[in-house]
């Protein structure tokens, strides 16, 4: 591979990301704004005019977050790679612990040197965001001990799953020859798939209170849905939410008969029995399609094909080169090729992520259309845009926009699929 080659595509794709990404902000934001100035007429009597301005201040502040992030993001992935930073760190921490611990603690030593690095750098947009942005619209919960307990708890678990989970990796990168590409992404997967039935019951349980639901005649309802949908579920319960957002929620975590279904405590506030029951439809219906093994099997073949193309990339001294890096002669390369890779696939992968978003577009329909036949659509529609104004997720967003980003479909795309489109809304009964 030709090192030039390499780092010209390479600051292409960063520059020609970082003007889409602007483009399509400045579009929203010119749109959005557009439509601040009153509650478009299908919504009038559905959506107060504060509540719509709110979504539209909101929208607009985070745009503009988005965009210095962006930007900042940009120059911090160059500094990384072009301009050296990760062959600086690499040195240091190599020289540092290779002579003193051998080769596995050097390669954990980079990696966890590179992660806190890039905590740092980020940290001031995430507490800006968090205690600034969010606090300004009222949805910050999380108070500043809070913060910092679940940092603390965020770091441990990096260090108790990651350091196992390198450690296994790395072996697998040494031990499995020219293919360890393949058995290292069936690690992961294995992994991965592991994670999805332990989250749930042992991490998630870190983070907030998970308390039985204890309302009968919400327990009865949604009990009668699932029996009327084929589905079974084994325990209901509230997750404390509004600890540290005011946004909502509801999910089903688990699989087959052992699923379980999360409320946030926010949503029970919100919403009606009857909303809340095509709420849990719909989810239902991304069951009833399989939406998340599909999920599952499409993240898993982008993995497998970035397995074998960092595989062939690590043997190339003209990826480390062409990324700012220079390869070590005397110590492995595997946690530095990792690394170089996670860096350099974003900028472009990021021309991929209409076709995600599309994909994730198409089974939000299907599960609208799902609730539709298991509950009211009606429901359904005063329940979303409860939500949205809870979110303050505005509802005249750009159409481009949308295509590019949103995995869900707008409001108004999906009141009309459900065939609301010419119903007066405002008149049906609550
Ligand atoms: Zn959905």
């Amino acid at each position: 591979m030709n090192p030039v080659v390499l780092s010209l595509a390479f600051s292409a794709a960063i520059l020609a990301s970082l003007l889409v990404k602007f483009w399509l902000a400045t579009r929203q934001m010119r749109h959005v704004a557009a439509h601040r100035a009153a509650v478009p007429t299908a919504y009038v009597g559905l959506i107060t005019l504060p509540a719509h301005q709110k979504a539209a201040d909101y929208t607009l502040a985070k745009l503009r977050l988005g965009i210095v992030d962006d930007a900042f993001g940009s120059a911090v992935l160059i500094a990384w790679t072009l301009l050296g930073g990760l062959g600086w760190l690499n040195e240091h921490v190599r020289d540092l612990v290779l002579p003193n611990a051998g080769a596995l603690a050097y390669q954990l030593a980079l990696i966890g040197a590179f992660a806190l690095v890039g905590w740092v750098v980020e940290l001031p947009f995430s507490l800006y965001s968090t205690f600034r942005l969010e606090e300004r619209f009222g949805f910050n919960k999380i108070t500043p001990s809070l913060y910092i307990a679940d940092t603390l708890k965020s770091f441990a678990l990096g260090v108790v799953i990651g350091t196992p989970l390198l450690s296994l990796i790395r072996w697998v990168m040494q031990a499995a020859g020219g293919l360890w590409w393949l058995w290292a992404w069936g690690a992961l997967t294995a992994f991965q798939l592991g994670a999805m039935v332990v989250y749930p019951m042992l991490i998630a349980p870190l983070f907030n209170k998970f308390e039985p639901l204890t309302d009968e005649a919400v327990i009865s309802r949604v009990q009668a849905l699932m029996a009327r949908c084929g589905f079974r579920a084994k325990g209901f319960f509230v997750m404390d939410g509004s600890r540290r957002s005011a946004h909502s929620n509801a999910y089903f975590t688990g699989f087959g008969a052992g699923k379980r279904v999360v409320f946030y405590d926010t949503l029970l506030e919100r919403l009606s029995g009857d909303e809340l029951e095509a709420v849990l439809a719909h989810e239902l219906g991304h069951f009833a399609h399989r939406h998340l093994v599909k999920r599952i099997v499409v993240s898993l073949t982008f993995t497998l094909a970035g397995f074998a193309l960092l595989g062939w990339l690590a043997t190339q001294p003209g990826f480390y080169l062409g990324l700012g890096v220079t390869p070590n002669l005397m110590a492995p390369d595997n946690a530095l090729a990792l690394l170089l890779f996670m860096m350099a696939t974003p900028p472009f992968m990021y021309f991929v992520s209409p076709l995600m978003a599309a994909f994730s577009r198409r089974a939000e329909y299907e599960a609208d259309a799902y609730a539709r036949s298991k509950a009211s659509a009606s429901d359904l529609v005063r329940a979303l845009l409860k939500l949205y104004e809870d979110n303050a997720s505005t509802v005249t967003p750009d159409p481009v926009f949308v295509k590019f980003y949103y995995s869900h479909p707008p409001a108004s795309a999906r009141i009309a699929a459900l065939g609301l489109a010419d119903t007066n809304l405002v008149g049906a009964p609550a």
